[in-house]
């Protein structure tokens, strides 16, 4: 059994529709993909149906935007209900501010590149959430860079002076968001810290006694000493050990099923599903 929990579609910053990154994660050989674009459900239904088709087994999930104090932090969310109004309510809020917050920073790239937030919205097209990666796009569209990495290394990183913070929730609230909601809540890339910080081992063992039920530990953003100490985390604290690809389609080199979930720590999700 081949399964990746991860994956992005144009519903955010992913190249691909919902239902073509269904398609390609059936090429791929996968036997049960993820659907977790960022703070939004919109593409569930398309590559559900999508999936059905192939007979490719779907997980409804979400990649929530949380923090905790200022570091940013994913947090994965599967099988939430779609209607719950509360957790509903937190993506709105963090979609909203996206949008703020991406105007500033073209605001602020502006100054020193031919760019305005039109082609960011040419780029962004009918995503729900918007995100630097649109910035990238339409930079390089602008001829700016060659690259959306060219771009995130240049003008988007976390500790550049175009950056700009967004609303997001805190990530404990995040987590009892998603139980509430009856998902499964699990953080993303945990130790991927080329992005900016990551969380100590004390704020994981916290959000362990706040409903955290997963750690994603096999992601390519993670070097051999941060799965080392995210695997032996999970054990201490009897998280369950993801693995996934992060799939972006064109947008980022990572490739479908490049990190898998085991069928155990899968199983082990469904039993906490509400
Ligand atoms: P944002 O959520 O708007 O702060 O943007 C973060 C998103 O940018 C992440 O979800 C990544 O998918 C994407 N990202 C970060 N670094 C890179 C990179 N070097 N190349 C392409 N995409 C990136
Ligand atoms: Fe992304
Ligand atoms: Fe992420
Ligand atoms: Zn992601």
């Amino acid at each position: 059994m081949r399964i990746d929990l991860h994956t992005h579609s144009t519903v955010s910053d992913g190249r691909g529709a919902p239902a073509q990154v269904m398609r390609e994660a059936a090429e791929a050989g996968l036997d049960i993909v993820a659907l977790t674009d960022h703070d939004s459900t919109d593409g569930w239904e398309e590559a559900a149906a999508e999936a059905d088709r192939l007979g490719l087994g779907f997980v409804p999930g979400i990649e929530v935007s949380a923090k905790d104090r200022w570091v940013s932090i994913h947090m994965l969310a599967y099988w939430p209900r779609g209607d719950d109004a509360a957790l509903a309510e937190i993506l709105a809020r963090t979609r909203e501010a996206r949008v703020g917050r991406a105007r500033t920073m073209v605001e602020r790239i502006a100054v020193d590149y031919a760019l305005e937030w039109e082609d960011v919205v040419a780029r962004s097209g009918d995503a729900a959430t918007v995100g630097r990666p649109h910035i990238a796009d339409a930079m390089v569209a602008r001829g700016h860079f060659a690259s959306r990495d060219e771009v995130f290394v240049e003008v988007l990183a976390n500790r550049s002076r175009y950056y700009v913070h967004h609303y997001a929730p805190d990530v404990h609230e995040a987590v009892r968001a998603i139980r509430a909601a009856g998902g499964v809540p699990v953080f993303a890339h945990p130790g991927a810290h080329a992005r900016g910080r990551v969380v100590p081992d004390s704020v994981i063992a916290s959000l362990a006694k706040a409903g955290l039920a997963g750690l994603e530990v096999d992601h390519r953003d993670h070097d051999a000493s941060q799965v080392e100490r995210l695997a032996a985390l999970a054990g201490r604290h009897g998280l369950i050990r993801t693995g996934s690809s992060d799939y972006h389609g064109t947008g980022k080199p990572n490739r479908l099923g490049e990190n898998l979930t085991s069928v155990a720590a899968y199983e082990a999700l469904v039993a906490q599903r509400a």
